[in-house]
């Protein structure tokens, strides 16, 4: 991977709660009350949708684990962008 995860993305349309993300990863991904997968971000929020690296709870994850996160997710659920808005997964 030449480049660094800055932003993760959840697309709830295509999230079927499989938990794939939330086993890999729990201090990452949390699935909600709609089985979805949704973003822990530190300050206690939960978000939905998209959250930047510099947000989330876990700070000491690395570009890899969360990689192999996304790469679990057997819809592609889990949209991996670098600084410049290019998609790095899937
Ligand atoms: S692995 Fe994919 S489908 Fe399963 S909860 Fe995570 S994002 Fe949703």
């Amino acid at each position: 991977m030449a480049k660094k995860i800055k932003k993760i993305i959840v697309d709830r349309d295509l999230c079927i709660g499989a938990a794939s993300c939330v086993v890999i990863t729990p201090e990452l991904f949390e699935l909600d009350d709609e089985n979805k997968a949704v973003i822990l971000l530190k300050d206690g929020k939960k978000e939905q949708h998209k959250a930047d690296r510099s947000e989330i709870a876990a700070t000491n994850l690395d570009d890899e684990t969360i990689l192999l996160s996304a790469q679990s997710c057997p819809v592609k659920a889990i949209i991996l962008e670098d600084e410049d808005g290019n998609v790095i997964f899937p």
